[in-house]
């Protein structure tokens, strides 16, 4: 079944310069770019992106980490695209993180990953929808 989900270039990876490497993994893996932006949240919008995180003790860190600089959010269609977009990110600590995925390449620490990927169908709808309007996504 052909579907999308959601990811984000994280500021680590955006200060870094990672940016397009990261897209070329993700165009080289099949997925199709359906829409990109770059972006600054703020604390507030990231603490609303991470809403189910709010009770963990990393919260505040996560949510500062997000709104310290530009992003790009994207959208991404493929085959079991959900799933298949887990796989190339890896493990969110990149230390656990398998050879050729993404964050083994470009992420430093478990805080500072490069990329966000939506893991399940409802939480993919959800971000799509906190980031791209219908518009947005022909
Ligand atoms: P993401 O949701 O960003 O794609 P994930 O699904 O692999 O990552 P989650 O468990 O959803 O991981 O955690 C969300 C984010 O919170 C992680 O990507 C990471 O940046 C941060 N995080 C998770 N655990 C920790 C931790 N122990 N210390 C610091 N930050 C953490
Ligand atoms: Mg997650």
């Amino acid at each position: 079944m052909v579907q999308r989900t959601f990811s984000i270039v994280k500021p680590d990876a955006v200060r870094k310069g990672f940016t397009a490497a990261i897209l070329a993994e993700v165009e080289k893996a099949g997925f199709k770019l359906v829409s990109i932006k770059r972006m600054s949240l703020s604390k507030a919008q990231a603490e609303g992106f991470y809403y189910v995180h709010a009770e963990r003790g990393f919260f505040d860190e996560l949510t500062t980490f997000m709104s310290s600089g530009p992003i790009f959010p994207m959208v991404l269609e493929k085959e079991n695209a959900i799933a298949d977009l887990r796989k190339l990110m890896g493990a969110t600590d990149p230390a656990k993180a398998e050879e050729g995925t993404l964050r083994k390449m470009f992420a430093s620490s478990i805080g500072e990953n490069a990329v966000h990927g939506s893991d399940a169908e409802d939480t993919a709808a959800f971000e799509i929808g906190y980031f791209f309007a219908g518009l947005e996504l022909k």
